[in-house]
């Protein structure tokens, strides 16, 4: 009887659940959530947590949390709970790729941003080695002077997590949220096996639920230096863009695994990429 009862319930209740969707401007980008709730309020909610995201991770904003960071080296300074975990994931990505995927080449995409190669002195403020994470005290310290850090590969993936974290504490369990190319999905909606999510350049699609795909290396990125094309994808070894064509597509648990995945395999290509991660994540496709 019980069990009759709880089962209307629930007919009841996703009877009721409708669909919502919102867009705004985040992270440099476009974000677009999508919910099955009772009503649009839980929007709000998700798109606040990832503004919040944005004002401490930003290294385009001069005094979030991120810059204010990079302007101290050599001491122990206490972090956000969010950056710290960002920072974490970020150096055991760059232990696991040999430097490939690399968060302190910020004075290499800075000078990028500006259509400028990197000198010696900039290449030289650059290397994951130089942080250093204190997990019990939740500090960080940055050895050199001059450091910039650029969360642009691992950030968005992060607030798609958790913009869905947000939305499953206010009770909606179907969510889709993509920071641009970066998409974190829920619970599938209702009556659906997942979310249909469309796969550019590779062509397809994927029906996705409690997981999150990412795709990095895209064309539209680039500046044009000295007659040659350079990505905004950097090969630290190098201190410059990737010039080969490169699309990665990573599906992973979770954003924050899905997209800087997707970057560091870009820059480690297609066999170095496949040895270390086709085991870790629950696809990879790449596209040359
Ligand atoms: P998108 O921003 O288009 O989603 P990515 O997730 O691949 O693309 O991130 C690219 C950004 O990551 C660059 O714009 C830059 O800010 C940063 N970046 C570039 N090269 C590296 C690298 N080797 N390791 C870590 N971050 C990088
Ligand atoms: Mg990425």
């Amino acid at each position: 009887m019980l069990s009759r009862i709880i089962s209307a319930l629930v007919l009841v209740y996703a009877a009721r659940a409708e669909r919502f969707e919102g867009v705004e401007p985040h992270m440099g980008t476009l974000v677009r959530i999508t919910i099955y709730a009772k009503d649009a309020s839980p929007l709000r909610a998700a798109f606040d947590r990832i503004a919040a995201l944005d004002e401490k991770l930003s290294d385009y904003k001069p005094d979030s949390e991120l810059n204010r960071l990079c302007r101290t080296h050599g001491e122990m300074v206490k972090v956000s709970e969010d950056l710290f975990r960002v920072l974490e994931a970020s150096l055991k990505l760059s232990a696991l790729t040999d430097g490939a995927f690399d968060v302190t080449i910020g004075p290499v995409t800075h000078l990028w941003r500006a259509s400028k190669l990197p000198d010696a002195e900039t290449r030289a403020r650059v290397g994951w080695r130089n942080v250093v994470l204190d997990r019990q005290h939740r500090t960080v310290m940055l050895k050199m002077a001059g450091m910039q850090l650029d969360l642009g590969a691992i950030a968005k993936g992060y607030a798609g997590d958790e913009a869905l974290r947000t939305l499953r504490g206010l009770g909606v369990r179907r969510a889709l949220i993509a920071v641009s190319g970066d998409v974190v999905a829920g619970d599938s909606p209702p009556g659906a096996k997942g979310w249909r999510i469309g796969l550019e350049p590779a062509g397809g699609e994927i029906l996705l639920h409690n997981a999150a795909v990412s795709t990095s290396g895209d064309e539209e990125q680039s500046r044009q230096i000295g007659g040659k094309k350079y990505s905004h994808i950097i090969d630290p070894a190098t201190g410059l863009g990737l010039t080969a064509e490169i699309a990665v597509t990573v599906v992973a648990k979770t954003g924050l695994e899905a997209d800087p995945i997707a970057t560091a395999v870009s820059v480690m290509g297609e066999t170095k990429g496949r040895a270390v991660f086709e085991k870790r994540v629950q696809k990879l496709l790449i596209l040359k």
